[in-house]
């Protein structure tokens, strides 16, 4: 039904309403109102307290009239209201036209905030509903009279475009939701999802209740099941999505001894039942899907190389795919290093290659020479062919857009897929998230790690950090420097060698090297922190994620206010990955209460997980993954951070559904990852 039908919606409201996305009664009723007020209590005139909101019941006893208490002052309109127990007076402002809608003896019900005036109770603006006799016994009763919209109950607070008032959105939403069959009383969850989910009220109760809550208690099983409804059918979208297995290339060997073998450690067991998890999905005849979780330091690249051992052994090619030049350089080393020794040659793909070294390149992947392939996303560009690809990693999976998941294939192949991420995502957002994949965690870090101590100081400290960072290389360590983050490069890059400058000045015995986004030599630099040639590195979060020098002791974050919890956690793991002590120094001169939160979380914790929940509640979801990364679908009802326990239920409930001979008819509900 055209929302137009309604009476006091004319072509003009209609086209507001349009613009609102309501284009029908049926979509007027799924807009929700974003907050609510509750004036289910009516006071009498004798029981008002000045400085509140209150609202009460009475009859007209003298008609308004408009004061101007000098020319050009706004006009005052002045309205008298008794019941049983008083007179109050009631003001508007600037509104002379209200003089008229009040009439002697005519019952109304006003709620507004009641101020002190000279002595004298008033009532300031308030809004106003007219309620016929009959309804007027009743509210004196303290009955709940149902047609009766802006008070004596639980008031919905919708978000309106200029030219709709509340008052007449919440009559149109009345009028709505009595008209037979605009709230369908089929319930779209079968009984039985229902009964997996505890008792959920019907969505007909829901959607009235949402509107105009008879009760707390109704509202709060309203919304419950309104949530529950969007989360559930969200999950079972991407339980589809997942759907059956697809056949994927088998990988013959699982023999990694000889891989194991030249290693100077061995696996953690959190690294080995991972990579048997991995080892089983490879041998299985269909594709992996798999994300792989591990806190910063827990050795996830020994992983990725073990099961590119695996591939590659089995005669196939693997890719591995790093978000930075300066990572999958380090990357390359690591992967040349370890499989040179079993006879397989890697290549290094990256956006700075010249246009020969590119076409060198393209060849030994075409015709399969290359084995193992290293890179940023220049390895997905569209000059890039493989030989028998069966294997694609994905390093620092949430620095690369959900998008990009899809990227091979759209190339037409269909590679097994292992993505590793060290921003720890909380579990049931990882269910939404990468819902479609399995998860491991590598939950443990290898043995022999310290504490990194952490502080938080103000730039007050900056002398005696000069002199502890000058200890730390005297012992033969290195430092690290991130200096704030500023997206304009140029400023980035001033502020680095500006800093880098006065550094030098304080320990000129020190060489110093200096790292930012502009720089061209990048891997230079970087290479030549590693090798300590320069015991201190000043960059910007170019270094943020990855890089592996184990000799680092100390990494000092300036203006760390500017980061959120988890990158500087991510920051702080560029240390402690040798057998020294290490330390995390936070400079900050704000004293807003989030950043001390934040401070105080990073000295009292190390554990990812932890930290990032904490973000998680401190930032809101949206923030959390920022703007490119977010990839989180948009709900109406539901909120992932307050209703985790309810997405947990959905989750559940989903998974059994589709496990079971149920058919669901899905609903027209966006699932957009
Ligand atoms: P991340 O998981 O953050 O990517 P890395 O893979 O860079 O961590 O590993 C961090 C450091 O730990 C590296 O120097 C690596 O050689 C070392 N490492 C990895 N696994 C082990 C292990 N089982 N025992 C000892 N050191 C290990
Ligand atoms: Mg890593």
């Amino acid at each position: 039904m055209d929302i137009s039908a309604l009476s006091g919606v004319g072509p003009g409201r209609a086209k507001i309403l349009l613009d609102m996305g309501i284009a029908s009664v049926a979509d007027l009723v799924n807009h929700f109102p974003r907050d609510y007020d509750d004036r289910s209590e009516i006071k009498t005139i004798s029981m008002l307290t000045p400085g509140t909101t209150h609202t009460i019941r009475g009859t007209i006893s003298a008609e308004g009239e408009n004061i101007s208490f000098r020319p050009g002052a706004p006009v005052m309109t002045k309205l008298l209201l008794e019941d049983e127990t008083g007179v109050l007076e009631l003001i508007w402002f600037r509104q002379p036209y209200l003089k008229k809608v009040f009439k002697r003896h005519e019952h109304y019900l006003f709620t507004g905030r009641v101020v002190d005036s000279y002595g004298r109770l008033q009532m300031e603006s308030p809004d106003y509903e007219k309620i016929p006799p009959a309804a007027f016994d009743d509210l004196a009763k303290g009955d709940f009279t149902e047609n009766i919209l802006s008070a004596g109950r639980i008031v919905p607070i919708y978000t309106l475009p200029k030219g709709i008032s509340q008052k007449m959105f919440r009559k149109w939403m009345k009028t709505a939701l009595d008209l037979p069959g605009v709230v369908s009383t089929e319930d779209i969850l079968l009984e039985s999802v229902q009964s997996l989910s505890g008792n959920l009220c019907t969505r007909h109760e829901a959607i009235h209740n949402i509107h105009f809550p008879v009760s707390d208690e109704h509202f709060r099983a309203a919304r419950r099941r309104l949530v529950f409804e969007e989360l559930f059918f969200m999950q079972l979208s991407l339980l589809k999505i997942k759907g059956d297995p697809q056949p994927g290339v088998k990988i013959d060997n699982t023999d990694l001894a000889p891989f194991l073998e030249q290693l100077p450690f061995s696996l953690t067991d959190a690294q080995q039942s991972v990579l048997a998890e991995i080892a089983h999905n490879l041998h299985s005849g269909y594709r992996m899907n798999r994300l792989i979780q591990g806190d910063v330091g827990s050795g996830k690249t020994v992983v990725a190389a073990a099961v590119a051992f695996l591939a590659l052994t089995s005669g196939y090619q693997a890719a591995i795919m790093a978000p930075t030049e300066v990572l999958a350089r380090q990357h390359f080393k690591h992967f040349s290093n370890f499989l040179a020794a079993h006879g397989f040659d890697t290549v290094l793909l990256t956006g700075s290659l010249t246009v020969k070294e590119r076409k060198v390149a393209y060849e030994a992947i075409r015709e399969g020479r290359a084995h193992m392939v290293v890179g940023t996303h220049a390895i997905i560009q569209a000059g890039v062919a493989f030989n028998n690809l069966a294997l694609v990693i994905t390093d620092e999976q949430h620095r690369f857009g959900v998008n990009q998941r899809a990227a091979f294939s759209e190339k037409g192949m269909l590679p097994h897929a292992m993505l590793m991420t060290a921003t720890p995502i909380p579990r049931t957002l990882g269910l939404i998230l990468y819902g479609d994949m399995d998860i491991s965690t590598i939950n443990a870090l290898p043995p022999g790690r310290q504490e990194i101590k952490t502080y938080c100081v103000n730039s007050g400290y900056r002398p005696r950090l000069h002199t502890f960072m000058d200890k730390q290389v005297q012992e033969g360590r290195q430092v690290y420097v991130i200096c704030p983050a500023i997206d304009e490069s140029e400023i980035e890059m001033q502020a680095v060698t500006t800093y880098v400058t006065q550094l030098r000045e304080a320990l000129p015995h020190i060489p110093i090297a200096c790292l930012h986004g502009k720089l061209k030599d990048k891997e230079d630099v970087m290479t030549a922190f590693g090798r300590n040639e320069y015991p201190i590195i000043v960059s910007t979060t170019v270094i943020e994620v990855g890089v592996d020098v184990p000799n680092a002791s100390l990494i000092v974050i300036e203006n760390a206010e500017r980061f959120g919890l988890s990158q500087l956690h991510q920051l702080r793991g560029r240390v402690g990955r040798g057998p020294h002590q290490s330390y995390c120094v936070l400079v900050t001169d704000s004293k807003a209460e989030h950043t001390m939160e934040r401070m105080q979380a990073m000295e009292a914790t190390s554990d990812g997980f932890a930290l990032s929940e904490l973000d998680l509640k401190l930032r809101g979801p949206g923030d959390f993954f920022g703007v490119q990364q977010s990839g989180l679908p948009a709900f109406a009802m539901a909120n992932l951070y307050r209703d985790m326990d309810i997405l947990k239920e959905a989750q559940k409930a989903a998974v059994a559904a589709s496990q079971s001979a149920l058919e669901i008819k899905m609903p027209a509900i966006d699932v957009t990852m």
